[in-house]
């Protein structure tokens, strides 16, 4: 088992977020300290596809970053968002601070 971190609480609704977009599996959030106009985070609900870090991917978690990715595809085509970056910060040394795998979508076009 492993401790809950701050987007396990999000996830759990625990600590407000302001949400962008949420299915079954993925939820999309607006970063506290934006980094960019748009600047959300893309995360996996489910525990089953908890991930610490990419550092940390296994045969059971490889496909989560992928779901990721898709969710930020499919949010920027319905916000009709034409151009992003998206990052995973990846490990401490990598400038990772929260240790719940999750994907920053940043645009220069505001929502
Ligand atoms: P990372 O450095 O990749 O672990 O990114 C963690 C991100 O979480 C940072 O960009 C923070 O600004 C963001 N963050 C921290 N606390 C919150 C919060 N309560 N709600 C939304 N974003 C947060």
């Amino acid at each position: 088992m492993h401790e809950p971190t701050l987007f396990h609480k999000i996830v759990a609704g625990e600590i407000p977020c302001t949400a962008v977009f949420d299915t079954e599996e993925v939820l999309g959030f607006r970063d506290i300290h934006p980094k960019a106009p748009t600047h959300i985070l893309f995360v996996a609900k489910k525990e089953e596809h908890f991930v610490s870090s990419i550092t940390e991917l296994t045969e059971e978690t490889q496909h989560v970053p992928c779901m990721l990715i898709r969710a930020a595809q499919e949010f920027a085509a319905q916000q009709g968002i034409e151009g992003y970056k998206l990052t995973f910060h990846c490990g401490a040394k990598g400038g990772q601070e929260v240790f719940y795998l999750h994907l920053h979508f940043l645009s220069q076009q505001s929502l």
